[in-house]
């Protein structure tokens, strides 16, 4: 079994369901015993948080590259990074741990076009609904086009993104909120949703959508279980 580096804390509530995915998918491969071989560097968020709001990306990509060489030098064997948003340096964080990285994305377009769809609403923070790291990774390698909220919509879901899922706060006004923001996605022809931040299915699930929802964190952790018994 191949030793898994996590870098995590982004926030920990979506960590510490990564931890638990990871381990029972290796127990379920391999019996009620197996567990999972792996590291986790996980940040202080409010640290990384506060960086993102100044719009720090330089530094935000050096802790990301000492959190993966960390990572490396204690053994691991391959990367994953446990957020969507910090995706924005998968590539650089790749080169500098000189280790494989799973990306988020890949997992998730590999199984949103297996279930038959290719028109897709993208939920996340604003950095990954608004910058092109993410819908353009789902465009150019997994043939998807890729539909974001409008801006008053977008801003609902980051908001509760920072202000309450990060913070471990499930509210029913915001669930009812991230309701009516995936309607509209339904009605301007999003076959299906992705659930492109961690911690949004702390909120939200299947019966809050008309449309099949795709959770980043089950399928980047499922991901992981395959690559670490491959
Ligand atoms: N976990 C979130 C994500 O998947 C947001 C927190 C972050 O900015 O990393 O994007």
């Amino acid at each position: 079994m191949k030793t898994l580096g996590l870098i995590g804390g982004m926030s920990w509530e979506s960590s510490a369901h990564y931890y638990r995915l990871i381990n029972q998918g290796v127990r379920a491969a391999r019996g009620p015993t197996a567990s999972a071989k792996c590291l986790l560097w996980s940040f202080d968020f409010s640290e990384i948080e506060a960086l993102q709001r100044a719009g720090d990306w330089d530094q935000l990509e050096t802790l990301m590259i000492e959190a993966a060489q960390r990572l490396a030098g204690a053994g691991a064997e391959a990367l994953m990074i446990c957020t969507n948003t910090m995706h924005l340096m998968a590539d650089a964080v790749e080169a500098a741990a000189g280790l494989p990285l799973l990306h988020i994305a890949d997992p998730t377009g590999a199984a949103v076009r297996a279930a038959g769809f290719d028109r897709v609403a993208l939920l996340g923070t604003a950095f990954t609904m608004e910058q092109d790291f993410y819908s353009g990774r789902l465009a150019a390698r997994h043939g998807l086009s890729v539909l974001v909220p409008e801006a008053d919509d977008r801003a609902i879901v980051h908001r509760i993104i920072y202000d309450e899922l990060v913070a471990g706060v499930v509210r029913e006004e915001s669930r009812a909120d991230y309701r009516g923001v995936i309607a509209r996605l339904v009605d301007s022809g999003a076959q299906a949703v992705i659930l492109g931040c961690t911690e949004i299915m702390l909120l939200v699930d299947q019966s809050d959508s008309a449309v099949p929802l795709f959770d980043t964190t089950a399928l980047h952790a499922a991901a992981a279980v395959d690559l670490a018994l491959s």
